[in-house]
């Protein structure tokens, strides 16, 4: 098993200032200010701290905006002390920097007022040999943004050369939010991919499902985690044997929510009757349903308390009783969390739900080992797509508990219909409110028709095997694919490598590639409104361009292309099926080629489609930047279409 060092700086010596040494004292305490100086001090600090302990890097991977000033300190040194311009240092620090973003909303991003950025970094500015504008536009987004922020996602998106979202649909949904960043490009194109988040497997492991897997996957396991098809043993556990382990850890799991649940009422001041109590609360027997995260306002900790008639119902009938364990934390400053907190309380000691309902504050890793172990179900509603990828449902997939979730972060990939529960389908609301309501339904009728009645049904040996058969098929399904093993091969082939052999390259006779493409990068952007596609039929909308299916289509065009040359751009058909709002849907892209020259700069171009189904189709015309050597020819935000007027990519 590999292992690596971590770095943890601390202003907090003493030949700082008192100033200084409390500027790393608290994480989301301070204000915009101390925020500002905690980031100088992890990215720039971060460098110079690798350098101190002579680590030579050729890959950076930010995670999230929060270390991304470590570029400008690669920049500076890059252009002290090797002589490069502002630009060929740009060309060298995106070939190694990987960066992931981790937040679905725009509000994540840590936002600095440009006074902050003038007061920190203005002093930088003549070393890198750029202006005021040049260094602010690094960070500046605009639409959304308001235009006197300096946005640090932006920052680092503009500044990486490549760039992942923590599952498929976050993927999407960052190509989304950032589409503004690569103006012109259709969001499916934009260039920001993804890898799904996934679990330390052997952290979060229970030691009874361990010793089950020893001794059915075979001891080394551990170096085969994604390995789907070694997951398949899982079938040869008996029955009798998994259920065991689970109610091993349920027995073990309610010992620790009596524990946690004493000292709180403790201090709570409850009544002593009511603490004296707590060893005969949580019945090891009944379904019990864990709820434990971070009580963010969209992951709707209270979701399941909408209809309270109902959720009294199902939990007090004396034949399949229910509990439901919460577990939560809310940031400091975050009084809408507080609030959900003491709101679901309150419910727990509401007649009818006292007994039933639990709540633990302050969730912290040893609390989570035994809930993600010990309860049945696993609960996750967020309100879609919010939860970029989410990680506790790997941890209980891992542990024999099944997962009863809305179709959003990873789940979307996990579940397969099988191995566990989807809350609702795949739809968008605008409206929060129908979405909290048809959600509700669905969790409300799900339990009831589903999971209860399972959960309860017994062969004569009081084992409920059609359950445990989900459980079998989660833990072989959800093991592999949503492991830390998978997730760093991935990032390894998908991105280290890339970055590395870009690294070396870029590096060699003294930054020739980095010289090279920057100045071609200029040319290109100086010269790029010349170009002009002349299609030799003429199109005016989308939806005028039908094609019929069935053979292939020889389509050509004319471009003018002033001052470039031919060998810098990509000449493609953008064609696909017509949609309900006259758009291409599902577009696919056909690379044309270069005929001959009409002279005056201007060239023909022919293209072939091949349509494999009948339908009404349409197509474009559009110019690219190409350069053999470019990591991502999106990078320059530059597309030319046939008829920008009228194109539209929404
Ligand atoms: C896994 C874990 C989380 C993350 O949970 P999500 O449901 O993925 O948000 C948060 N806190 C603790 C203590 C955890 O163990």
């Amino acid at each position: 098993m590999g292992r690596v060092n971590i770095y943890m700086l601390d202003t907090d010596i003493a030949e700082n200032s008192p100033h200084d040494r409390n500027i790393t004292s608290t994480l989301y305490g301070g204000d915009q200010e101390t925020r500002i100086s905690q980031e100088i001090i992890l990215g720039i600090g971060g460098i110079r701290a690798l350098d101190t302990l002579g680590i030579k890097a050729s890959v950076y991977h930010l995670n999230e905006g929060h270390s991304a000033f470590c570029t400008l300190e690669i920049i500076r040194k890059l252009i002290q002390n090797d002589g490069l311009s502002f630009s060929d240092a740009r060309e060298v620090v995106a070939a190694s920097t990987v960066f992931t973003t981790h937040t679905p909303v725009p509000a994540g991003s840590d936002r600095f007022p440009l006074y902050l950025m003038d007061k920190y970094f203005s002093y930088l500015w003549p070393s890198l040999g750029i202006d005021r504008n040049t260094f602010m536009e690094m960070g500046l987004d605009a639409p959304s943004d308001s235009p006197d922020v300096f946005n640090m996602t932006i920052f680092a998106l503009k500044t990486a050369g490549q760039r992942n979202g923590v599952s498929k649909l976050h993927g999407m949904v960052s190509r989304n939010i950032f589409n503004s960043i690569w103006r012109g490009i259709p969001e499916e194109e934009v260039p920001i991919g993804s890898v799904t988040n996934g679990i330390h497997s052997t952290t979060w492991l229970n030691p009874a499902f361990k010793n089950l897997f020893d001794k059915y996957l075979g001891e080394n396991w551990v170096n085969n985690i994604p390995d789907t098809k070694m997951w398949n043993n899982i079938n040869n556990i008996p029955d009798e044997e998994l259920w065991n382990a689970h109610m091993e850890n349920k027995q073990k799991m309610i010992e620790f929510v009596r524990h946690r649940l004493k000292k709180q009422m403790i201090r709570n001041g409850e009544a002593p009757e009511a603490i004296e109590n707590i060893d005969k609360i949580l019945d090891v027997n009944a379904l019990t349903i864990g709820f434990a995260r971070r009580f963010a306002t969209y992951k709707r900790a209270n979701l399941i308390f909408r209809n309270l008639a109902r959720l009294q119902r199902m939990l007090n009938k004396p034949a399949t009783p229910v509990q439901i364990i919460f577990a939560g934390k809310a940031h400091p400053a975050d009084h809408p969390g507080h609030e959900l907190i003491k709101q679901i309380y309150d419910l727990s000691h509401q007649e009818g739900l006292k007994g039933k309902i639990f709540i633990i504050e302050n969730y912290d890793m040893k609390l989570a080992h035994h809930l993600i172990a010990g309860v049945d179900v696993w609960l996750n509603n967020p309100r879609r797509p919010l939860e970029a990828s989410g990680t506790s449902g790997q941890k209980a997939a891992l542990n024999g508990v099944i997962n009863f979730s809305v179709l959003d972060g990873w789940w979307v990939e996990g579940y397969n219909g099988e191995n566990g529960w989807a809350i609702s389908d795949e739809n968008y609301y605008i409206n929060t409110e129908q979405q909290d309501n048809v959600d509700a339904q669905s969790l409300y009728a799900t339990l009831e028709e589903e999971i209860i009645p399972l959960y309860y049904q017994r062969n004569p040996k009081d084992l409920p095997v059609n359950w445990i058969k989900k459980m079998k098929e989660s833990i072989k399904t959800c093991a592999p694919a949503f492991s830390t093993a998978r997730m760093v091969q991935e990032y390894t082939k998908d991105y280290y490598l890339t970055a590395m052999r870009r690294n070396e390259e870029i590096m060699q006779n003294h930054y020739k590639l980095a010289h090279e493409l920057s100045q071609w990068k200029t040319q290109i952007l100086n010269e790029w409104h010349q170009i002009k596609i002349i299609p030799d039929r003429k199109l005016n909308h989308f939806s005028d361009q039908k094609i019929i299916a069935g053979h292939p289509l020889e389509l050509n065009t004319t471009v003018y292309l002033g001052n470039i040359n031919p060998t810098s751009v990509r000449v493609e058909v953008y064609y696909g099926k017509i949609g309900q709002d006259g758009l291409i849907e599902e577009p696919q892209i056909a690379l044309m080629e270069l005929q001959g020259e009409n002279g005056n700069s201007s060239y023909r171009y022919k293209g072939t489609i091949h349509l494999e189904s009948g339908g009404e189709y349409g197509y474009t015309f559009r110019v690219l930047p190409y350069h053999s050597e470019l990591l991502n020819e999106y990078d320059l935000g530059l597309v030319k279409w046939v008829d920008e007027g009228n194109y539209n990519v929404q």
